[in-house]
């Protein structure tokens, strides 16, 4: 510490006072604030989350909340729409260590590539028995349906059905969708919805999808 102190450490300049001053008044009144809306939230049950944008983020997003369930010891069902060519890293460590998460990926019958709606249509009907399943059961606190939204948005899936599992869940279960769009159903049956913005990304610029970032 150097022996001259500044004048607003010692408490003898006025304007670092009155600053001092005006922060702490400023924080009392948020402090008010967010008490008021703690206070006021008093509903206790399970929360319908959607992610959705066109910004990087989403899965990711979705993955760290599997991990805040993991941390409280939570049952957790993930259930992936879109299997990538390349397991992701949370795919890996899911499968690899996590034995209590059930993980299902949707088959090989599904491709972006197909271009055979029949077999994209019947994959995602498979795939959707594990999400439904797993949304009439208790047992689970919290279930990912990771790319959901392209099975509504390509009409591979009955949207009404899928409003109806996710709307009729048990209570104290909380789901998490992920992907792009989604409809306006769905971001009105959602109780928290966050679109994630595209500002900007790496790989538009010419940088490779990188391992432990973008898979
Ligand atoms: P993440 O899994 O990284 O959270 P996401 O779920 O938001 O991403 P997806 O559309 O599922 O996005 O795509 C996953 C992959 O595509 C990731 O490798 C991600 O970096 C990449 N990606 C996501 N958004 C963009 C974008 N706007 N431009 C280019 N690549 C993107
Ligand atoms: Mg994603």
């Amino acid at each position: 510490m150097s022996e001259q102190l500044h004048d607003s450490e010692q408490g003898t300049d006025p304007q670092g006072d009155h600053k001092a001053e005006r922060h702490k008044k400023a924080m009392q009144k948020q402090k008010a604030k967010v008490d008021a809306s703690i206070a006021a939230a008093s509903t206790e049950r399970g929360v319908a989350v959607l992610l959705t944008g066109n910004g990087k983020g989403k899965s990711s997003s979705a993955f760290g909340m599997v991990l805040r369930a993991l941390g409280y010891g939570q049952k957790v069902g993930v259930v992936q729409f879109i299997k990538g060519a390349q397991l992701s890293g949370e795919e890996l460590y899911l499968k690899n260590q996590c034995p209590q998460v059930e993980l299902h990926q949707m088959g090989t019958g599904f491709t972006w590539n197909t271009q055979d709606r029949s077999a994209d249509i019947a994959a995602a009907e498979a795939t959707w028995q594990h999400a439904s399943r797993m949304l009439a059961d208790p047992g689970y606190d919290l279930v990912v349906l990771d790319e959901l939204t392209y099975m509504l948005g390509y009409q591979y899936l009955d949207e009404a059905r899928v409003l109806q599992a996710i709307a009729q869940r048990p209570s104290e279960q909380s789901v998490i969708v992920t992907g792009r769009g989604g409809g306006t159903a769905l971001q009105e049956l959602m109780d928290t919805v966050s679109e994630v913005k595209d500002l900007k990304h790496a790989f538009k610029a010419g940088i490779k999808a990188r391992q432990g970032v973008d898979y």
